[in-house]
C-alpha cells in the first residue's frame, strides 16, 4: 500500500480548486495522441473523455490511453490504442499487479505505464520504459519501499519497488 499520513487527513479538494491542471506527462520518447478519461490533465493533442463520453474514444484514435484500471475496463472492445497505455493509480487504489498487466496485454497489446497521482491530480511516481518500480517526483509524497540504485533508462530519481 503506498499510503503516506497525509493520505488520510480529510480530502480538502475544495481547497485545491484553483490549482492549474496538472500537465499530463508522456512516459513515450515522442509526441502523441492522448485519450485520458475521466481525469482532468492538459497537453498537446490531448482530449479528456468524461465517463458518458467514453463511446467516442474510438473514434479520436488514441495512441496512447491513459486512465485508471476501473475506467480503462468501461471501455468497449472496439477501442484500439496503438502505442501505450497509462495507468493512473492513487493512495486510494492497489497498484497495478502482474495479473492487471497481463490482462492489459491482451486488452490493448501494447506496453502499460503506471502513473501514481495524488489527491490533487498531480502524478508523484511514475513508471519509465524499464518497468522496474516508479520513479519518485516528490518524495516527500510518497511512502513505501525506495531504491535509490540507478534506473537502467539513466534518471537517477529514488524509485518505488
Ligand atoms: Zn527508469
Amino acid at each position: 500500500m503506498r499510503a503516506s499520513p497525509a493520505d488520510f487527513l480529510p480530502r480538502a479538494n475544495h481547497l485545491f480548486r484553483f490549482q492549474p491542471t496538472p500537465k499530463f506527462r508522456n512516459p513515450l520518447p515522442h509526441p502523441a495522441r492522448v485519450a485520458v478519461l475521466a481525469q482532468r490533465f492538459t497537453g498537446g493533442n490531448l482530449r479528456i473523455f468524461s465517463a458518458s463520453q467514453f463511446g467516442f474514444v474510438s473514434a479520436f484514435h488514441p495512441e496512447i490511453l491513459a486512465g485508471s484500471l476501473a475506467a480503462l475496463r468501461q471501455l468497449s472492445p472496439e477501442v484500439l490504442v496503438t502505442r501505450a497505455v497509462v495507468i493512473f493509480t492513487d493512495s486510494c487504489s492497489s497498484p497495478i499487479t502482474q495479473n492487471h498487466r497481463d490482462w492489459l496485454w491482451r486488452r490493448f497489446a501494447v506496453p502499460c505505464f503506471e502513473q501514481f497521482l495524488d489527491t490533487r491530480g498531480q502524478v508523484i511516481a511514475e513508471e519509465c520504459h524499464v518497468h522496474s518500480g516508479l520513479h519518485v517526483l516528490l518524495p516527500k509524497a510518497v511512502s513505501g519501499t525506495l531504491t535509490s540504485v540507478e534506473c537502467e533508462c539513466g534518471r537517477s530519481e529514488p524509485r518505488l519497488l
